[in-house]
């Protein structure tokens, strides 16, 4: 295989799902594109908490990424970006030759933040990459042990509930009051649905470090266990520091409205990876980007004018509950009910339905 494209997507998040459908739809532009990604799958997270509630099989929340590339005219290319050159948009990675385009369009996602430090009595589970946090968290639950998990956002909470009963005991442990950024009864709703569900939750708790099966805040031992639940906020993945790409002070690459990199303008980021104001991290704004990457890059590989991305203000949380039902907040109202849960179902399942090809 010859190794230069015109156009490579890395990563197969949530825009490159939706330039890919729409190209799949006939609206390819020509040349040779690449999409690359470490797994022939695309985890869908809205339907991760079910997943582990036991409410869906793991086909349900997977999107197959090779007939999805078939039918938009895209090379599916496995691997993973161990590295990038930005200024000759060469991508390098594990296990194969390196990769160069024209262009690149970089929808990567992040990690949750690592704690402090690591300890060996205390085994640490990412919730991302999903694919190999559902194979450990399947193993795990061969023998379920006393277990916590570490982030009070909307992963979180929907993980810790997600997995109540599931364990001998379940700790929820927030940096902050739970649910930062969000209505206030959002919390209060999220409270209730934890201690029903048995979960201890641990907030306002900064853990500074992981010391012989216990986590430390402010010096004090707040929780001890063998397992643990990394669900912290955003960080970006390490390579891209040496990318060359402008990047803001945490590590994200800096994008311009027209979602090019502002140091790199033949370089393209979406999703979790990039930084642009008024952009919060989450699917909802990376699913937005979709349309207009598919109109940018189309409209850059024939050297016509780019549209910009202009952020939605508000966006609906959907939450939910562990129990099939939901919680929702939309610009400070918040309701609950089953109602709800089974509204998200239908929304997260008409996601799957619009990029699913077949399943696998
Ligand atoms: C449990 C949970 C539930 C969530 N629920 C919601 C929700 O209901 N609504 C919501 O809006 N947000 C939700 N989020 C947040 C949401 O998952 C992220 O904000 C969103 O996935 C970001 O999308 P993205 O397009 O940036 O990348 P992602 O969808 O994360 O995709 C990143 C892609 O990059 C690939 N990749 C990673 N590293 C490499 C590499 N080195 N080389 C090549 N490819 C790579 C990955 O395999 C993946 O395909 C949830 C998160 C979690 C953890």
């Amino acid at each position: 295989m010859s190794s230069n494209f015109d156009l490579i997507l890395a990563g197969a998040g949530h825009a490159h799902l939706g330039v890919l459908r729409l190209w799949a739809g006939g609206k390819r532009p020509a040349g040779r594109i690449g999409l690359i990604s470490p797994d022939p799958h695309a985890w869908y997270s809205g339907m991760l908490p079910g997943l582990l509630a036991g409410r869906y099989q793991d086909a349900q929340c997977r999107i197959a990424l090779e007939p999805l590339c078939r039918a938009a005219g895209i090379e599916f290319i496995e691997g993973a970006v161990t590295a990038l050159d930005a200024a000759s948009r060469t991508l390098h990675l594990a296990n194969a030759q390196p990769l160069q385009a024209q262009w690149l369009s970089l929808n990567l996602g992040s990690l949750p933040k690592p704690p402090v430090t690591a300890d060996e009595e205390m085994e640490q589970l990412a919730v991302k990459p999903f694919a190999g946090f559902i194979a450990r968290w399947n193993q795990w639950q061969q023998h379920p042990q006393r277990l916590a998990v570490l982030g009070g956002g909307a992963a979180g909470v929907e993980l810790a509930l997600a997995m109540a009963g599931q364990v001998p005991s379940l700790a929820l442990i927030s940096a902050t009051d739970l649910l930062p950024g969000h209505a206030p009864a959002l919390r209060r709703r999220a409270l209730k649905h934890l201690h029903k569900a048995g979960v201890q939750v641990i907030e306002r708790c900064p853990v500074e470090r992981i010391e012989h099966a216990s986590l430390i805040a402010r010096g004090q031992v707040v929780w001890q266990g063998p397992r643990l639940i990394l669900a912290t906020g955003a960080s970006p993945l390490a390579w891209l520091d040496e990318s060359g790409l402008a990047c803001d002070g945490k590590g994200f690459i800096q994008i311009t409205p027209t979602l090019q990199s502002v140091s790199h303008p033949q370089v393209f980021a979406t999703g979790d990876c990039a930084s642009l104001v008024d952009t919060p991290r989450n699917g909802v704004y990376a699913v937005r980007q979709g349309p207009v990457l598919a109109s940018n890059l189309a409209q850059a590989l024939q050297g016509k004018p780019l549209r910009h991305y202009v952020p939605q203000r508000t966006a609906l949380a959907l939450l939910a509950d562990g129990q099939g039902g939901g919680m929702l907040s939309l610009a400070g109202f918040t309701l609950e009910g089953s109602l709800i849960g089974r509204w998200k179902d239908y929304l997260d399942q008409r996601f799957m339905s619009r990029h699913r090809i077949n399943i696998p």
